[in-house]
């Protein structure tokens, strides 16, 4: 199968330098080599996503020259699909129904945080006992070995460190975890190229993929952009939505921070684009 790329930025707030650097990644991986680029709003999180955000994302890369290959796909559309695959998971054993309240979840032995989430303890593994269903998890077992093309061997011990996780929440609302996976294999997607905070969920989008019975992609996390105070850039920490009264100069910025360098003539996005394919590799 050709190769096909995505960007599937979360509609909470604009692009900004750290999201530019994560798309221009993808776009170039995917022209490098040949391949088709998708765009996918990923609005599950529909309370956090202000309306018309994705239009403003949208209109961000297609003034940076960044137009996706096929149409945009929104995830908030795509509920069927994921309930589908909850089923599938339900129907094999791999999910199961948890009764637990967070405070319930917080209170038991063997829950312990991480990541400011609680790593639960497997309390409705054999079942709720009569008690009615909030959430659907994962039953997790073992480690995941995955190889990233910059960061190298990768190892974690999912069962241990991560627990059986969430795949829809207790208010309805899908998880990230379950709807990337499934967007990715139903579209097609050969290489996942995205930024590296996101390096620590890919374990449980691999152990996801194999409980369905679908591909892994190859993985490529870029590096991050930090902020002055040392933070990941974020839309969370008010990072600044990008001028993009020059264009060109901020898909220079972004290349430098991959490692990529351009003489300043380059002053339309295309031949921009166009230079920083040659270089990428
Ligand atoms: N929607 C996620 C974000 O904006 C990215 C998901 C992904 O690339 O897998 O942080």
């Amino acid at each position: 199968m050709g190769y096909r790329g995505r960007f599937a930025p979360s509609p909470t707030g604009p692009l900004h330098a750290g999201s530019l650097v994560a798309a221009l990644a993808s776009w170039l991986d995917a022209r490098a080599q040949g391949g088709q680029w998708l765009v996918r709003i990923e609005d599950v999180d529909g309370p956090r996503c202000p309306p018309g955000m994705d239009a403003v994302i949208l209109g961000q890369l297609a003034a940076l020259g960044l137009v996706p290959d096929e149409p945009p796909v929104w995830q908030a559309r795509r509920g069927h699909l994921y309930q589908a695959a909850l089923d599938r998971l339900i129907a094999s054993g791999q999910a199961y129904g948890c009764a637990c309240t967070r405070a319930e979840i917080a209170a038991a032995a063997g829950s312990r945080p991480r990541h400011g989430e609680l790593i639960y303890p497997g309390t409705c593994r054999h079942g709720t006992h009569g008690r009615p269903v909030r959430a659907w998890r994962l039953r997790v077992q073992g480690s995941i070995d995955w190889h990233d093309r910059r960061l190298g061997e990768q190892h974690q011990d999912l069962a241990a460190d991560v627990g059986d996780f969430v795949l829809k929440r207790a208010d309805g609302l899908w998880a990230y975890q379950l709807a990337v996976v499934v967007d990715d294999a139903e579209q097609g997607i050969t290489d996942v190229v995205r930024g590296e905070d996101l390096a620590d969920n890919t374990p449980r989008q691999i152990a996801l993929q194999r409980a369905l019975g679908l591909p892994t992609p190859r993985y490529l996390h870029t590096p991050l952009v930090l902020a002055a105070d040392g933070h990941k850039l974020s839309k969370q920490n008010g990072a600044a939505a990008l001028d993009l009264s020059d264009p060109a100069a901020r898909l220079r910025e972004a290349a430098q921070r991959l490692g990529l360098s351009l003489e300043a003539e380059a002053r339309q996005t295309a031949d921009v684009l166009a230079r920083l394919v040659a270089q990428w590799q």
